[in-house]
């Protein structure tokens, strides 16, 4: 009697092992979380973009191409 007790608590110990093992491994693909990337600002138009987005000239980054060759906006500040 206390040995099948005692079977039944190791295979629900065992389930609940098992089931937090695929909720880890299986973990939800999260959509561009601002984690760790740090976000750089278009000197031209102010808007921040993901560092391995930006386009970088000298000290300054720029969100596109065309924002590159135009350069750094003087109208803000
Ligand atoms: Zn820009």
């Amino acid at each position: 009697m206390l040995l099948r007790l005692l079977l039944t608590l190791a295979l629900i110990g065992a389930l609940t092992w098992l089931w937090r093992n695929r909720r880890r491994q299986a973990p939800p693909a999260k959509p561009t979380e601002p984690s760790g990337e740090p976000m750089l600002r278009c000197a031209h138009c102010g808007l921040y973009i993901p560092q391995h987005l930006a386009l970088t000239s000298g000290a300054s980054s720029y969100c596109s191409q065309a924002h590159l060759q135009k350069g750094p906006s003087h109208s803000e500040r």
